[in-house]
């Protein structure tokens, strides 16, 4: 579905397989963030497709972290795709970020990695978004904030109703709840989340933080 201009969302509804959300960023600079598991990124193409929207091309590809449902699927495109991870979560899904891909019965990334993201700008197209580390769920989890539109794409940082998980190999609570807190003093009209629903509205998302910091953390 489009949100704004150039940004589509793709959630994964489907309760019987597991599978991240997925970004589009359409223009100059076709991105895809997040693209998820390989056997059913095909569900993003055709869900894209609908809104006349091509996701199979992309210039670049971004990941909030290196677990195999946000990122397995970068294999299916070509090397030349730039791709973009922290750098510290490049280096955490070759050592013990690594058993989860062995678990879910799939290899680590072998397509290279040649945007290695510090805490920041990144331009992408005509947008700028805030690169924003937020370790917690993994030790190089990001987030990335787009002020102008006030655009949260918060990974497994923060859903609606939720936080991410923190038994994963690599996972930290106090780290997490550092991450969210300063997540919540941004100003946010779309919290997108790496699974579930997004959440519309700057009240409902301070209420969400609100929430998530007394029910999870105190
Ligand atoms: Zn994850």
């Amino acid at each position: 579905m489009r949100i704004l201009k150039d940004l589509y969302f793709y959630p994964w509804l489907s309760m019987q397989e597991n599978n991240a959300n997925t970004v589009f960023i359409d223009g100059p600079v076709p991105t895809l963030i997040d693209p998820g598991h390989a056997r059913l990124f095909g569900n993003v193409t055709a869900a894209a497709a609908r809104d006349g929207v091509d996701v199979g091309r992309p210039k670049l590809i971004l990941f909030t972290h290196g677990h195999p449902d946000h990122i397995e699927a970068t294999e299916l495109f070509e090397e030349d795709v730039l791709r973009g991870i922290a750098k510290d979560e490049y280096v955490y899904m070759r050592q013990e970020g690594k058993e989860l891909f062995l678990a879910a019965g799939a290899h680590v990334p072998g397509r290279p990695f040649r945007l290695l993201l510090n805490e920041g700008p990144l331009v992408i197209g005509e947008k700028t978004f805030l690169v924003i580390a937020t370790p917690g769920h993994s030790p190089g989890s990001i987030c990335l904030y787009e002020p102008k539109e006030k655009v949260l794409i918060s990974g497994d940082t923060v859903f609606t109703l939720g936080v991410g998980r923190t038994d994963l190999p690599g996972g930290d609570p106090d780290r997490l709840a550092a991450s969210i807190k300063k997540l919540s003093r941004l100003d946010i009209e779309y919290l997108i989340p790496g699974h579930g629903e997004m959440l519309k509205g700057r009240k409902a998302i301070d209420k969400n933080f609100a929430m998530i910091l007394s029910e999870f953390f105190e």
